[in-house]
């Protein structure tokens, strides 16, 4: 986990993005295992290059020291996928683009606690692998006969004057260019299982409600090509007793009219503590205050706000000597009312 990724590109910790690309470059030519390279090691500059190249994933590594968004069964990210970004126009370029995994949707649910204090959590969702005991075929596998695997067969079309190869269809493999000699036990033929995935999921500090995050190749496997992504969408719970917007924490006591006029003190239960806050003599109706920098905690900017807006509640019975008092208040100086 706590691999260090500059020292795996062969760079220095202020290196630019060019220089970040220009190195994983030059090292993945290197080091692809399609060139005879380890992969274990080209995984781990994958990942690097993953985590260096993205600014806030660099951010995250840089203040906790490990890969907020590595996760459980492999690296940070497909490798074949990085390579491609660079080699895109290579000629061996033999991916299938269709018959892609599915792409998975989880939601995540967490408090703002464990946004404030920072947390990781399992998340544990349903996934579609490529069976094991038959590698994705499910079963054993011939050549078709028919078409010699290639799944189809050309058909001379036309007349004396115009002729056309027509590529048709093999029906004896539906155009698969194998047949299923033996059907696989454990998957039953369909070539997949579906197996129970964990990802561990470290909640970044900056956060914002309703982000997603998405987690590339950890979506459904496909036999035939590439599988899908994995998308987390995170919810941050209402909280009992802040709203977050943004980075700011918003709170909203309950005031009454002499508070305004006289001042007071508010306390926030804020988190695992109170904070004391003083309003000040004659503030307006509608006024905010601010308690700087105790808002949500961000690493590389400025902490968010507590930003209180006070409700003024005006009561909706009064004793005797409440109802005495006000209306005595009335004939002083600063509350007699012009008529
Ligand atoms: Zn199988
Ligand atoms: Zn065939």
């Amino acid at each position: 986990m706590n691999k260090d990724y500059y020292k795996i590109l062969n760079i220095n910790r202020g290196a630019t993005k060019d220089e970040v690309k220009k190195s994983f470059r030059t090292l993945s030519k290197q080091h692809h295992p399609d060139k005879g390279g380890d992969e274990n090691l080209f995984k781990q500059m994958s990942e690097a290059y993953d985590v260096l190249s993205n600014d806030n994933k660099r951010r995250e590594y840089d203040t906790r020291g490990q890969n907020p968004f590595h996760h459980q069964g492999g690296g940070g990210s497909n490798m074949d996928d990085l390579f491609n970004q660079f080699f895109r126009n290579q000629p061996n370029q033999h991916r299938q683009q269709d018959n892609v995994g599915r792409s998975l949707n989880i939601p995540l649910s967490i408090t703002l606690d464990d946004v404030f204090f920072g947390a990781t959590k399992r998340l544990k969702y349903s996934r579609h692998i490529n069976c094991l005991s038959c590698h994705g075929f499910g079963g054993t596998t011939q050549i078709c006969p028919a078409c010699t695997g290639r799944g189809f067969h050309e058909r001379m079309v036309g007349n004396a004057f115009i002729r056309q190869i027509r590529k048709e269809l093999c029906n004896t493999c539906a155009g698969a260019g194998n047949m299923i000699t033996n059907t696989c036990n454990t998957c039953n033929g369909k070539a997949q299982n579906k197996v129970d995935a964990f990802i561990d999921f470290a909640i970044p500090t900056n956060l914002m409600p309703g982000q997603s995050f998405t987690f590339r190749n950890m979506g459904d496997e496909s036999p035939k090509s590439q599988p899908g992504h994995l998308t987390v969408q995170v919810m941050v719970e209402t909280h009992k007793v802040f709203k977050l917007i943004g980075k700011d924490l918003i709170y909203e006591p309950e005031i009454n009219f002499v508070d305004v006029i006289l001042g007071g003190k508010i306390v926030i239960p804020y988190f695992n503590t109170n904070l004391n806050i003083d309003i000040p003599p004659f503030s307006e109706v509608g006024q905010d205050f601010i308690v700087r920098g105790k808002g949500m905690p961000r690493s590389n900017e400025i902490d968010g706000n507590i930003v209180v807006q006070p409700i003024i509640k005006t009561p909706i019975k009064l004793n005797n000597r409440e109802t005495e008092l006000l209306n005595s208040l009335k004939e002083e100086e600063n509350f007699k009312r012009e008529i």
